[in-house]
């Protein structure tokens, strides 16, 4: 990170003493500097804009420094903000003072260009370990809700997030759907071509899932070693079983490439729906998922390469029989 990268807002009340840091931190590199004379104004700059660093003090007008201090401690932001403030002389332990309301240093005026780069400095440290940090987190975050093998969702993210679809549709009376779907004999994929092969397959028909569905709304979970489940929020079992016979014929239209050549694969899908607007009781998970999954047992059953749904009566041969 550097000094580009860094936001700074400088909340002191004396001008010069403004202007000096200004002046101070342009010649130092930082170009991303805001600086204010009260502060309400700071906290109404922090609402809008980000700040890694907040310099404060200076006959800071309308609040003191301590109580900025304490304002923007109590914020509930996602990044850390290091605050220094730069403490008035009266004041009879601004050192303490500062440091209980939460700032990470103080300095007693008067400060010099010298004192205040190398603060500056220590707060560079901070705010750069601070970031990596949360980069991590996220790294570590992506990493954990997602199956390593093919890149889609893992059932750590379904337990937590289909919870909150079904809250949602049951809120709002909106229809939830969900396909849960089986490759057809894939234990003889791993046995005719191995288990590497296998793998190959499973990316693949993982990937086809995903691409099919709409972007940042329905999402595929691996459910299991070669099942796979999509959530459809805001969707009704027919255009739900649609969506199965689509990946049904782009499951076995398009054969799957391995090394060796290609392989004829087909799949099964279960369509279950919940639809708060119909049903008489509220519906849990459980009950959805079970749904959903003897829709799919249904399918195998009545021969594979076949979609059911939640709603069907006579199961057809082939199809969607929502
Ligand atoms: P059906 O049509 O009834 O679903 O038959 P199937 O052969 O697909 O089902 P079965 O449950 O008998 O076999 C599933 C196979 O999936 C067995 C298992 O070795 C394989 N499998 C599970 N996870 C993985 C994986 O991560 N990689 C590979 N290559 N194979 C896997
Ligand atoms: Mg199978
Ligand atoms: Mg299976």
């Amino acid at each position: 990170m550097n000094e580009q990268d860094v936001s700074i807002l400088i909340a002191v009340g004396d001008s010069a003493q403004r202007g000096f840091l200004v002046k101070t931190l342009a010649r130092a590199g930082y170009r991303r500097v805001v600086a204010v004379a009260s502060g309400p104004e700071a906290l109404a700059a922090m609402e809008k804009g980000v700040f890694a660093l907040v310099i404060a003090g200076g006959r800071l007008a309308g609040m003191t420094e301590y109580d900025l201090c304490r304002a923007i401690r109590a914020r509930r932001a996602g990044a850390y903000v290091y605050i220094l403030i730069l403490a008035r002389g009266r004041c009879k332990s601004p050192v303490l003072e500062g440091l209980a309301a939460g700032a990470d240093a103080v300095l007693v005026q008067p400060v010099d260009g010298a004192e205040l780069s190398a603060s500056v400095g220590a707060a560079r440290r901070i705010i750069d370990l601070d970031r990596s940090l949360r980069m991590t987190n996220e790294e570590v975050r992506a990493l954990s809700i997602r199956d390593p093998l093919t890149g889609v969702f893992n059932r750590v993210y379904l337990m937590e997030r289909l919870p909150q679809e079904l809250k949602r549709s049951r809120r709002y009376g909106h229809p939830l759907s969900l396909i849960m779907c089986d490759i057809d004999h894939f234990k003889s994929v791993n046995d005719r071509h191995g288990h590497r092969a296998g793998d190959e397959v499973l990316r693949d028909f993982a990937c086809r899932m995903a691409g099919s569905i709409r972007v940042d709304v329905d999402w595929v979970v691996r459910y299991g070693g070669e099942e796979f489940l999509i959530v459809l929020p805001e969707t009704d079992l027919p255009p739900a079983c649609v969506v199965a016979e689509r990946l049904r014929q782009l499951v076995e239209e398009t054969p799957f490439k391995l090394k060796e050549g290609e392989s004829c694969i087909t799949a099964s899908f279960g369509v279950a729906v919940y639809q708060p607007a119909q049903q008489a009781g509220p519906i849990t998970l459980d009950q959805l998922m079970e749904q959903a999954d003897g829709c799919l047992y249904q399918a195998k059953r009545d021969g594979r390469n076949t979609v059911r749904g939640a709603a069907a009566r006579r199961p057809a041969a082939k199809g969607c029989t929502a």
